[in-house]
This record gives structure tokens, sequence and C-alpha cells, in this order.
């Protein structure tokens, strides 16, 4: 059937990584009977009323979908409330885009570019803040990874490196690496020798926190380049590295200091920032690795053409106690289509 056909929404214009796809079924037959039979609404009232119906972001994009929104990976979905099939399920696409200067246009013009007619699509406008986008990456990260697989450390230390130092190009450069170090010798940055990549402490410390974060939901503990780890062991870690102390953080108690952790990764890095690829890699690595005061200049160029506030957060490593809670802001476009069309043909079905 051609309406129920997927109609891409064109996402090119956008950097990789700044928008995150959703799908949302819904059953009509349990929207309907909700409305009917629960709210005793006529079947005409309901269909209006339906018609009008939008779910929460919440509903469209949370991982545990509540009645009468489920998630199927099913060629042939059946409603896991009524057992309804195909015909009574609708489909809602969410589109959840990253403010931002990379995105902004982009989204302007796409926005302009869709139907307007009859609320095909709606979007929703949410301030995130920065934690809450730390934990959102974490997420996705953690849902792609093998974690049987031990390549999986390489995977999660490249991913935050990409979000550290987003102009270098982790991916060419991790083509070569099969071991991640942490070096006695670097005082910032990084180097690679070989197969190994050595990461200064605060690097090193940063990435096993990553790893233990991703890793922890799945498994007692978390894993890390360090292997198994409770929180106290973690934190003993994070303390003999000096890290702890380089960012300020004297709680003793691990609870207060995970907490602190998390402030601090959420609030000194832009987990929503997205790498802007400018030059080629080997230019990136020789900037990087030597460090000097002039290549300092050189980023902050850079990062001039993005927001002030990201200015800050490009500096090569953050000052100890900076400190940059922004909130972010979030759209999310629904596209609507099917499920109208579809409340359309199962109304039909009700009113004959
Ligand atoms: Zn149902």
């Amino acid at each position: 059937m051609a309406a129920s056909k997927k109609r891409e929404i064109d996402l090119r214009d956008f950097p990789p990584g700044t928008v995150t796809e959703f799908t949302t079924l819904v059953c009509l037959a349990c929207i309907f009977d909700i409305f009917t039979k629960q709210l005793g609404l006529a079947a005409r009232t309901a269909f209006s009323e339906i018609k009008r119906h939008t779910p929460t972001t919440e509903e469209l994009t949370s991982r545990s979908a509540t009645r009468p929104y489920f998630d199927s990976d099913e060629k042939h979905p059946h409603c896991p409330y009524c057992g309804s099939a195909k015909r009574w399920l609708a489909r809602f696409d969410t589109y959840c885009i990253e403010g931002g200067k990379t995105t902004d246009a982009a989204r302007r013009a796409l926005i302009k570019r869709l139907p307007k007619a009859g609320d095909q699509f709606i979007v929703v406008e949410k301030k995130s803040d920065s934690r809450a986008v730390l934990f959102e990456w974490l997420d996705t990260l953690g849902v792609n990874l093998d974690l049987t697989d031990e390549s999986w450390l390489l995977d999660v230390t490249r991913n935050y490196l990409s979000r550290r130092e987003p102009r270098i190009n982790w991916e060419e450069l991790f083509e070569e690496v099969r071991a991640i170090r942490r070096s006695n010798r670097l005082t910032e940055g990084w180097e690679r020798d070989g197969i190994r990549l050595f990461l200064a402490f605060d690097l090193y410390g940063e990435a096993i926190l990553i790893q233990y974060l991703v890793s922890r939901s799945h498994t007692h503990g978390g894993l890390t380049l360090e292997g198994r780890l409770t929180l106290m062991e973690l934190i003993r870690r994070l303390r003999y590295v000096g890290y702890l102390d380089r960012i300020g953080i004297i709680e003793r108690e691990p609870g207060e200091v995970f907490e602190k952790l998390i402030d601090h990764l959420a609030a000194t890095r832009d987990w929503s920032r997205v790498a802007v690829n400018t030059a080629s890699g080997s230019d990136r690595v020789k900037e990087v690795r030597t460090g000097s005061g002039s290549d300092r200049v050189s980023q902050k160029k850079t990062s001039k053409r993005s927001s002030k506030a990201r200015k800050s957060k490009t500096a090569a490593l953050p000052e100890p106690d900076e400190n940059i809670s922004e909130p972010v802001k979030l759209y999310y476009l629904i596209d609507r289509r099917d499920f109208l069309e579809k409340s359309k043909s199962v109304y039909a079905s009700y009113a004959a």
C-alpha cells in the first residue's frame, strides 16, 4: 500500500550525529478504544479528537512505550495490547535535531520544505541541559556497542575523543590503533606510537570514566581499560592519577565524588556538538601533538565560527574550574502523515 510506505525526509544537510531518529508505532484500535469506551465519545467525535492527537516527545522517544504506543522491529508487527494487525497500526517518525550553529539553517530550510496542511508535521522545541545531553549521548553509545567484543573499549574511547577534540579525524587515526595506554610522560594531549595510543592522565581518566558509565548498566560494576571496576575502584584510580585533584573534587564520599564527576563531565564538554572536520587527518595530528601556543590560537579561531559558548569548550584542555552549564535546545520534528492516513481509514471502517 503506497500510503504506508515510508517517505524519507532529506537530512543530508545536517552534520552527522546531529539528528536522532525514533520510530514509534501506535495502535489505532487501542486509541479508538480509549476514546470511545474509556472516555465515552462517539466514533465521529473520537476521530476528530484523534486527528488532533500528538504523543508527547517522551512517548515518542522513550524505550519503554505504554499503551497505545509500542516499539517493534518485526516486519508484520502486532499490537502487544490487543493483538491488532498491521492495518490498525500507524507509525510516528520523530527526528530529534540538536539546535546550534551547525544545524539552524538546515533545520529552518527543512521545515520550510515540509507540507503545512493538516498538521502533517509538528515541531516541538525542548530545552535540555548538559547533564541530560551527556546521558543521552552515553545511552545512544551504549545501545550500539557489542560489549562481548573487547574492541568496544577502543570504540568508546574513539567516540569520547571525537567529542573532546572534534576537529581531529579520530576515525582515520584509530584504523591503526589496537591498544590504549596511560602515558607517564605526557602532561596533556595524546601521542600515537604505532598501534598504541598514549593518553595524558586527564584524557585517560575521562576515557575510563566514560567506559565505566557506558558499561555499568549492562554488568555489575563497569568495564574499562583497567578491567572491571566498582565505583570505589574507579574513584581510587581517578584519584591516583591526579584527575580528581585537577578538576577540584575534594569530596571523599563516593556518591558525592560521582555526582561531581558527572557534573564536571557534562558541563565542560559539549556533548551535543558535532565533529567539524575542516582539515585532513594528518594536519590535525601534528597540530594537537605539538600543543604549542600557536596551535592554541588556531583552535580558538576555528571555534569562533561556532557559538560563544563553544569557544571556551573547544579549548584544548579545560581549566580546572571551568564550568559551562548551558541549556541545549532540541527540536523534535514529528512526522504525523502515516498516523493521519491510517486513522482516516480506520475511522472509515468503524463508521461503516
Ligand atoms: Zn491495540
